[in-house]
């Protein structure tokens, strides 16, 4: 076992949240180290070979949790520096307004969040402009106010695309360009990090070019020489003075060695399964329910979305290369027939047509594979689920995940499934929707833990949420989570720019805390 190092500050996971914390606060000086389990996702072929990635898995943890029937299955999480933006598609939204205050739903209210919109809006632009986010405003008629203009022009739809988002608006809906993060160049496919390939969506980018946490965040950060990263290194508990107030101990396994690391402030990121779990495993005296549980909620309200993805058999072929450009949210608040929001729709990858051919299900009779490959228009649909308690993270006595997680709001997502089917016939397509191959039903099953969240709820009342508003604990006045658990709802659109917009809104108060300021104009530097 080595001896304590003391740091300002300690950042535990290099995801969405804590990547973009270790971003914001590299420019003050302050000693920071960022503890991260996995290592630097390896550039190879397998990172776009749509087997190694779709059937096989390759970058997904080697680790089993255990559902709610006592199943072990393997999650579609991934340990690497980055977290799991190295695999995300990179769509960034914000929030709509609306998801911050209470959401009524066909099961149920959806809570209100502690902070509004507006409070987060500078933020969102902060991290819209470090993501390299691309769009074009006010072409969303959900989209709230904004500051400013996306900071990127949006990434032009193809042909086939541009056709579906004319026949959408000839139909009465309102298509818009997905919000993507990119490193892309319309203007100069010469001079363009990205070349604009059919690897986007689940692909890790060989040519660093999909705007992850890694590359925006964590790399600039280790810039400062007060940054630095520390890879394989798990951390297994946190440990407090006898009073339980203030977090003394990091204990790290890395590479079947304990260490132990102190700092002022503590920031737990580890994704929202891994934090509640991490919280949990680090009960003691002062604690008996789990550090920061003395409301009980920690691992509870856990939250991942309905979500679905469907292949549409347009009539025309579909020779769409980057088909991840187009979105829909016309019935996101509900439809003329149904009064409760719905969800979100938006294109996915390109389906490839090795994995198509190397398929899962027996697609609907009728169509061959080869038609169906050179057809397919990819399309993913997302309903909010609600944060019900009984959804939780638990861990077993040898440190295991237990996720137990029933849906909620079934109902507004098949209507959603039948609007969509419901418009083919008039966007040159089969009137059939086809469950998509990859994901073997239309559902996405308990492995998809992709957009994982609410495990750690902030709010202002300690007695049902685990932090304040500035995303301390309760408890432990030394404590963060700045990952997407501390949602206390999720919305029906993405969540990892909210995770983002948050961890600068949490650096900007742990600086006032520490008394120092970023130094804007050196982190533009060597961001650029
Ligand atoms: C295939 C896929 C596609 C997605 N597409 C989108 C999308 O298009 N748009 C979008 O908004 N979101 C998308 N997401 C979700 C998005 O990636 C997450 O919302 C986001 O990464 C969450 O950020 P986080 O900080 O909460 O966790 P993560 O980004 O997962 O980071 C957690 C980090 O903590 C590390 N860690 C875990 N436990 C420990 C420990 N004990 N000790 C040390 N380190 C630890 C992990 O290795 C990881 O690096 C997608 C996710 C996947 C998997
Ligand atoms: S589309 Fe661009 S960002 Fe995506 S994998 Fe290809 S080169 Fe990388």
């Amino acid at each position: 076992m080595s001896t304590s190092e003391h740091y300002d500050v300690i950042i535990i996971g290099s995801g969405a949240g804590g990547g973009t914390l270790a971003y914001k606060l590299a420019s003050t000086g302050k000693r920071i180290l960022v503890l991260e389990r996995g290592g630097y996702l390896k550039r190879e072929r397998e990172n776009w070979d749509s087997k190694a990635i779709y059937l096989d898995g390759r970058y997904h943890a080697h680790e089993e949790w255990i559902d709610k029937d006592g199943e072990p299955f393997r999650p579609g999480a991934h340990y690497f520096v980055g977290g799991n933006t190295k695999a995300y598609g990179a769509i960034l939204f914000r929030l709509r307004d609306t998801d911050f205050g209470e959401v009524v739903h066909h099961d149920g209210v959806s809570p209100a969040w502690p902070i509004s919109y507006d409070e987060l809006e500078p933020y969102y632009a902060d991290a819209e402009r470090l993501y390299l986010v691309h769009g074009k405003s006010g072409e969303d008629h959900t989209e709230a106010w904004r500051s400013g203009d996306f900071p990127h022009p949006p990434v032009s739809h193809e042909p086939r695309i541009q056709q579906l988002s004319d026949d959408m608006e000839r139909i009465g809906l309102h298509p818009f360009h997905l919000p993507i993060g990119i490193d892309l160049d319309e203007s100069d496919p010469e001079g363009s990090r990205c070349i604009r390939c059919d690897r986007f969506d689940g692909f890790p980018c060989i040519l660093d070019a999909k705007a992850d946490a890694h590359i925006c965040a964590v790399r600039p950060a280790l810039q400062h020489d007060n940054v630095s990263l520390l890879t394989h290194a798990k951390v297994e508990r946190l440990e407090t003075d006898p009073a339980g107030h203030a977090v003394t101990d990091v204990v790290v396994e890395r590479h079947g060695v304990e260490q132990r690391f102190s700092g002022d402030i503590v920031v737990v990121s580890c994704g929202a399964v891994n934090s509640a779990a991490l919280l949990l495993k680090s009960a003691s005296d002062a604690h008996p329910d789990g550090l920061a549980n003395s409301s009980g909620v920690v691992g509870r309200h856990y939250m991942c979305h309905l979500n679905s993805a469907v292949i549409a058999v347009s009539k025309s072929p579909n020779d769409t290369v980057f088909e991840k450009t187009l979105g829909c949210n016309d019935f996101y608040y509900g439809a003329d027939d149904f009064d409760r929001p719905l969800g979100h729709i938006q294109m996915l990858a390109k389906s490839d047509s090795q994995i198509l051919k190397g398929g899962a299900p027996p697609l609907t009779p009728g169509f061959t594979l080869d038609y169906v490959a050179k057809h397919a228009i990819d399309m993913w649909l997302t309903s909010e689920d609600l944060p019900l308690e009984q959804n939780r993270v638990t861990v077993d006595g040898s440190g295991r995940i237990l996720l137990s997680y029933s849906d909620s709001n079934r109902e507004p997502h098949r209507r959603l499934l039948r609007k969509l089917g419901g418009l083919m016939g008039h966007l040159g397509c089969h009137p059939h929707l086809l469950p998509h191959s990859v994901v073997r039903d239309k559902r996405i099953p308990i492995e998809g833990v992709a957009h994982q969240c609410g495990t750690v709820r902030f709010g202002d009342d300690p007695r049902n949420s685990a932090l304040n508003v500035d995303c301390r604990a309760h408890d432990v006045d030394n404590l963060y989570v700045v990952d997407t658990s501390f949602f206390p709802s999720a919305g029906a659109v993405n969540p990892a720019l909210t995770a983002m917009a948050n961890a600068m809104r949490v650096g900007d108060h742990l600086m006032e805390r520490m008394g120092v300021r970023e130094h804007e104009t050196e982190l533009q530097e060597v961001a650029s």
